[in-house]
């Protein structure tokens, strides 16, 4: 068996279906570039009759991008997103998200196991009416959450409704959106449009792509002249069909929900045998496909020894575990053995 980890989700491999789409578009010789070839039209209107919605579709290379330029393209320069203080647009992206808007400022709002809640929002868009302080524009969440948590529909349609109130867009970063439809097992619209969400950055990579995220506009009039921004941004791919292609080849047969659904079914597994491993203890409720767990250090560090990767700076500290798509379960029991041996 090949070498896994629980490092990131993003360590893992290319799906085959996804790499045996890519070889297709390859294979159909000579193709308009740009985005203007037939793979990206197809996969275009996939996404819009999963969505059940007319909604625009962009490709770009990564989620850094995918959030940055759809923030930028819902906010003015003198305006604010506000964000969970965990959230990858503010501990993650280097400031991407305020150089690609010309300076829009980001506001933290805190929160259990990495959520948002409508309070919070409401908190900091009444602290300040005045000209001198960044007017706010965007509520951002995560689905999944940073801390793999989930949110409901009805925790979103309650940040959507005062969003709305408010006079803000909502903007969800889905690097792992997969995992949080297949966790909740609701139609993907009801986690986005029919919930009040305006757009989402709906993630590829970790799904099992090489490379690709979607940039989903659900109000056709936030997407204007959102080309011009992804070129801008160097992220315009002349090869579309590379980066689009494989997503066929996750959308088809409901690949996409059958690899994340795996990944959490995973991370249940994990975290079902963490529960009676000595000295272990979970630190979020394990909703997707991360596991958080606090690990007595000597433990910890015998677990590296071994030549297990994980992250140990993520969220809130402990240890971050993260499922992907593929990863076997002999991987996670192996993982639970070295542990509970070196617990032991
Ligand atoms: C992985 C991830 C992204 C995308 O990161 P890139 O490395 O830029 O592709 C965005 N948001 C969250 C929450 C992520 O975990």
């Amino acid at each position: 068996m090949s070498e896994q980890h629980f490092a990131s989700d993003n360590n893992a491999g290319v799906c085959p279906e996804a790499l045996k789409a890519m070889l297709r578009a390859n294979e159909s010789g000579h193709e308009v570039s740009y985005g203007d070839d037939r793979w990206t039209q197809q996969v275009c209107d996939r996404i819009r009759e999963l969505f059940e919605t007319d909604c625009e579709v962009f490709f770009v290379f990564n989620g850094t991008a995918a959030n940055a330029l759809a923030l930028a393209s819902l906010c003015q320069s003198y305006h604010s997103v506000i964000c969970h203080e965990l959230a990858h647009i503010e501990t993650d992206e280097c400031g991407g998200p305020e150089f690609f808007s010309n300076g829009s400022k980001i506001l933290l709002a805190q929160g259990e196991n990495g959520k948002l809640t409508p309070d919070a929002i409401e908190a900091l868009v009444t602290k300040r009416n005045d000209i001198h302080f960044p007017k706010p524009k965007v509520v951002s969440l995560t689905q999944t959450t940073e801390l793999g948590t989930v949110y409901t529909v009805e925790e979103l349609r309650a940040i959507a409704s005062i969003a709305k109130r408010r006079g803000l867009s909502v903007h969800m970063d889905g690097a792992r959106f997969a995992n949080a439809v297949a966790a909740l097992g609701v139609h993907p619209s009801e986690l986005t449009w029919r919930a009040g969400v305006d757009v989402l950055c709906f993630g590829g990579t970790k799904n099992g792509l090489p490379v690709g995220e979607a940039v989903v506009f659900f109000r056709s009039e936030l997407a204007e002249e959102f080309a011009y921004r992804v070129k801008q941004a160097g992220q315009l791919a002349s090869k579309m069909r590379f980066i689009s292609a494989p997503w066929l080849g996750l959308l088809e047969n409901d690949l996409w929900l059958k690899n994340a659904a795996h990944a959490n079914a995973m991370a249940k597994r994990l975290s079902d045998g963490l529960a009676d491993v000595p000295g272990a203890r979970i630190m979020f409720p394990s909703e997707a496909n991360a596991v958080f767990v606090e690990l007595p250090e000597p433990a910890r560090r015998a677990m590296l020894e071994r030549g297990w990767r994980f992250y140990t700076f993520i969220g809130e500290g402990g240890c971050r575990l993260m499922c992907a798509w593929d990863i076997q379960p002999e991987t996670v029991d192996r993982f639970l053995a070295d542990l509970r041996e070196v617990s032991g």
